[in-house]
């Protein structure tokens, strides 16, 4: 197929067609796909920000979700450790917490009703401009335009955009190329067609040009360099030194975060510093990445009798619980893990 320089403004409806065609054909059957329901799209559209399709798909991370909180008033009601439960494996915590309060917000200004409406649903807390039209389109087939990261790709390629797509001005030339090659008619197909080209061909890496339904349509000669965006954040390297601290009667000593740090509300093995553990026995290494951190976690054996003492700091509290309730306890995946480990190893 030959590269042509049509503008994709001008042959909207041609652009329009080679996509929702090619999506009738290719389309995977996700199960977010499978409904109309705006609350179940909504859990969906959440969860995929910060977590990969096949990760949700593998854990049936969406499905048991919504058995747990099938409608807003179930989740608006719920308690802080039910919520954190419910989002452990997926991270990025705050998610789960906008996703609790746009459902109080839909049962106390919505008589429980999920908003019709494109401005009520933007409305809603936690819900930008993306959400609200992966919403409105996917739920109604309402014509609302949407970029997110696989869309701002296919644009910045297609039109051979040379600025960056994260400034102001690049958000704003975005929507509206969003808007002008909007399927109208076909919303729906249309959004999910983008969707689905950004996570099949259109990739970040190795783009598959040669099998791409608009190509003809598309002027970029390195889409490999698109887009172009801020420079990322260098990774910062992180230690925590953790403790594996088991008492026959009280049971596992357990940290938890207090303050509005991203992981406030969870629980994990209690943190001190290097010179607290050094002398204390080594357990488990491992490492785990977090935004733009890579963190090394060791944890190391305490005995009862001589913790090395907790600062008492405002952000975080400590208890012991039954091991018998661990299980129960929200707790991040890193910690998750090391403690599945130790406690197969000692018990
Ligand atoms: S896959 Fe290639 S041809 Fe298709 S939109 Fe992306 S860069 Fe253009």
């Amino acid at each position: 197929m030959s590269k042509t320089k049509l503008d994709p403004q001008l042959k909207a409806s041609a652009f329009q067609k080679a996509l929702t065609q090619w999506y009738d054909e290719v389309a995977k059957d996700y199960p977010w796909r499978q409904t109309t329901d705006p609350w179940a799209i909504l859990v969906s559209e959440i969860m995929l920000q910060q977590t990969q399709v096949a990760t949700v798909l593998n854990k049936n991370f969406f499905t048991n979700f919504l058995a747990k909180f099938p409608t807003p008033q179930v989740i608006a009601v719920a308690s802080e450790q039910e919520i954190l439960s419910a989002w452990e494996g997926l991270g990025y915590y705050r998610r789960v917490r906008n996703l609790q309060k746009a459902a109080i917000a839909i049962c106390e200004n919505h008589a429980g009703k999920f908003p019709t409406d494109h401005a009520e649903i933007l409305d809603l807390p936690g819900i930008g401009r993306y959400t609200a039209g992966a919403i409105a389109s996917f739920a109604y087939d309402d014509a609302q335009p949407i970029v997110d990261a696989n869309v701002a790709r296919i644009f910045s390629r297609i039109y051979d955009f040379q600025e960056r797509v994260d400034s102001s001005a690049g958000i704003k030339q975005l929507w509206s190329w969003a808007e002008t090659l909007l399927d109208k008619k076909n919303p729906r197909s249309y959004n999910s067609a983008l969707m689905e080209l950004g996570q099949q061909v259109c990739t970040n890496k190795a783009p598959k040009c040669e099998q791409c339904v608009i190509q003809k349509f598309c002027k970029t000669k390195s889409p490999e360099n698109l887009p172009i965006k801020k420079a990322a954040k260098k990774t910062v390297l992180v230690d925590e030194f953790a403790l594996f601290c088991v008492c026959p009667d009280r049971g596992i000593l357990l940290q938890q975060e207090a303050s509005a740090e991203r992981r406030a509300g969870m629980w994990k093995l209690p943190l001190r510093d290097h010179l607290q553990t050094e002398k204390l026995p080594l357990l488990n290494k491992s490492s785990y990445a977090i935004t733009h951190h890579k963190v090394t976690l060791r944890v190391y054996q305490s005995q009862t009798a001589t913790i090395p003492q907790h600062d008492n700091n405002e952000n975080t509290i400590e208890s012991w619980h039954p091991l018998s309730e661990l299980a129960d306890l929200p707790m991040p995946s890193p910690f998750r893990k090391v403690l599945n480990i130790l406690l197969k190893a000692h018990f």
